[in-house]
């Protein structure tokens, strides 16, 4: 049955992992590419897309997305979702900026990030009128939006946009735990978000740092998918930086197997996230 299989995303760049934290990060486009398909190979659903520019800064570039989305397609049919934050904590880029490389490049998915918040050091500023601005644009573009709650509150902002009509189920969503200034990565924080979900809800977990498996490991308990990469943890174990993002794919698989999670291919999450293909 579909609906019992895993989707693993990967997200293999973001906007914070630099050469100096872990060599390995991909940063131009046809490293990028080549992790997302060994991703893929090692059996990722979804690639959760940054881009850098040439000196590997965050950037909202509609070339560079353009660049990564086609050098992707060209090996492999991996669902491609483009981030709409690409960076905006640390660039202050404009909605306008954020917004481009999803109207004009339309990947199947991006990310809606619903409520502003403190991030790390920065503010993270996501206006009211901009998410419904952004949730209205992926919906007219096609594009399936996976939304992003940091904490508690951010998951009612969702049930609103719900209401509005502004997100088509089956709803995608990401239970971020772990960033400093959102919802801390706990197990009792993760039932609670997981409770409060809507309906009709596809969701997977993104555990920052130490606690991508940890959580990983809950969400694939519950029922719920992963995301794993050097977005959101460099290691592969304590002390040791992953090699490539695929390690952290190879890995989430090994655990899913343990658990009788089998592994959902693209063409699988394409059919339980209703997507256009
Ligand atoms: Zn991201």
């Amino acid at each position: 049955m579909d609906a019992d299989k895993l989707i693993i995303t990967v997200a293999p760049t973001g906007s914070y992992p630099s050469r100096e934290l872990t060599p390995y990060v991909p940063l131009t486009p046809e490293e990028i590419a080549k992790e997302v398909y060994k991703s893929y190979e090692a059996g990722a659903a979804i690639a959760h897309v940054h881009v850098r520019d040439s000196e590997g800064k965050p950037s909202n570039s509609v070339k560079l997305f353009k660049e990564v989305y086609d050098r992707i397609r060209e090996k492999c049919d991996i669902i491609i979702q483009f981030s709409s934050s690409s960076g905006a904590p640390l660039t202050g880029a404009s909605d306008e900026a954020r917004l481009a490389p999803i109207i004009k490049v339309k990947p199947e998915m991006a990310s809606l990030n619903v409520a502003s918040m403190n991030f790390g050091d920065r503010v993270f500023l996501n206006p009211p009128a901009m998410v419904e601005r952004f949730a209205r644009a992926m919906l007219e573009a096609g594009v399936k939006p996976e939304v992003e709650c940091y904490d508690m509150g951010h998951i009612g902002i969702a049930v609103k946009l719900i209401r509005k009509g502004l997100l088509k189920p089956p709803f995608r969503f990401s239970l971020v735990l772990g960033v400093e200034g959102g919802i801390p990565p706990t197990l009792k924080n993760l039932l609670h978000m997981v409770e409060a979900l809507p309906e009709n809800c596809n969701w997977q977990v993104i555990g920052i740092g130490r606690y991508q498996f940890p959580l990983s490991t809950v969400a694939m308990i519950l029922g719920g998918h992963v995301r794993v990469g050097m977005e959101d943890n460099i290691y592969l174990a304590k002390g040791i930086l992953a090699k490539s993002n695929a390690e952290l794919v190879v890995k989430a698989i090994r655990i899913a197997k343990e658990l009788g999670r089998e592994v959902a291919t693209p063409s699988d999450a394409r059919r339980m996230l209703g997507l256009r293909g």
